[in-house]
């Protein structure tokens, strides 16, 4: 996978809509303007939990008598209408925010809300990852940045609820965390859980995995039980047994690239086996079953945890 792909990731990700694509040297205003039409839509989960879908990463929000704290924040030119959506739950303004890894489709409005007196946090690699940029992702101003990092995860007890965020290694990229409200029974996976809408995306050069998005879907499905609510970073809302589907399916493909390698066949031999050709049904979808083969090879080449740090 190339940088060029994962740089314009976020933007493909808006194919339900056609102002997708390209963002390269396009002015702010040009760039305010593909969001103009984008409508944020509120779904409420639980007493005080609700996720907002709009252009990019899902958002997850929880809220009460001791502030709202938000779970990404998709991108710069949607903060207000971000902000309206949260009013109109009858949620305060938000305090605390969450990034679950660096990509722009999910810390697009840091700066915004850092500008507002927002308390930024994340797993330290994302604020490293921020901070470094890649050759097309310029590096982050200091307001966008997350202030508290972690490297395992923190637990916030707010309004009434402890909601535990968990950093899983190398899945999505390597500073990804999930976000799970004991109480309330909502769980928010992130980019490590694409739901129907593509398949995964496994950012090689963020420190992405595919054996670690298996382990977390593994690890998730520890977790939860069947009324636990789970908010993929992409796609619907989605329930154990579609989390369960996504585990079986990494599984299944995994086994059979590793096998494939074992007896030496190349990526392109692997490819046209077509291993992942069940799931791979979605005509628009991102990343095809080409792509997505190719990265689970290239992932089954690296030792595992090898990358504790990015650089
Ligand atoms: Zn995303
Ligand atoms: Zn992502």
């Amino acid at each position: 996978m190339s940088k060029s792909i994962s740089r314009t990731f976020a933007f493909l990700l808006l194919a339900a809509s056609p102002v997708a694509l390209s963002a390269c040297g396009e002015s702010n205003a040009q760039e305010a303007d593909r969001f103009a039409n984008v409508e944020i839509k509120a779904e409420p989960l639980a007493d005080g939990v609700a996720v907002l879908f709009g252009a990019g990463g899902n958002i997850g929000v929880s809220y009460g008598p001791d502030g709202t704290i938000l779970i990404d924040d998709q991108f710069a030119p949607l903060t207000d209408k971000i902000q309206a959506a949260v009013k109109d739950l009858g949620a305060g303004p938000v305090k605390y925010l969450i990034n679950t890894h660096w990509h722009g489709d999910h810390t697009g409005g840091n700066e915004n809300l850092g500008r507002s007196g927002v308390l930024i946090m994340a797993h330290d690699h994302v604020r490293e990852r921020l901070i470094e940029g890649t050759d097309e992702v310029p590096p982050a101003p200091s307001a966008a940045l997350p202030v508290i990092t972690y490297h395992d995860g923190i637990k916030l007890h707010l309004n009434g609820d402890e909601v535990r965020v968990q950093h899983m290694k190398h899945g999505h990229t390597d500073g990804d965390s999930i976000v799970f409200w004991k109480k309330a029974n909502v769980l928010h996976m992130g980019d490590l859980f694409f739901n129907k809408v593509t398949l995964p995306f496994i950012d090689l050069s963020s420190g992405g995995n595919a054996r670690g998005i298996l382990a977390a879907a593994e690890k998730v499905l520890t977790m939860v039980d069947d009324d636990t609510k789970i908010i993929p970073g992409h796609g619907p809302m989605a329930n154990k047994a579609d989390l369960t589907a996504y585990r079986d399916m990494m599984k299944t493909v995994i086994a059979a690239v590793e096998k494939a390698q074992g007896e030496g066949k190349s990526l392109a031999q692997v490819q046209a086996m077509k291993p992942a050709a069940k799931w791979d049904v979605n005509p628009d979808a991102f990343i095809k079953g080409d792509a997505f083969v190719e990265a689970v090879y290239k992932s089954l080449q690296k030792p595992v945890h090898a990358e504790d740090h990015p650089h």
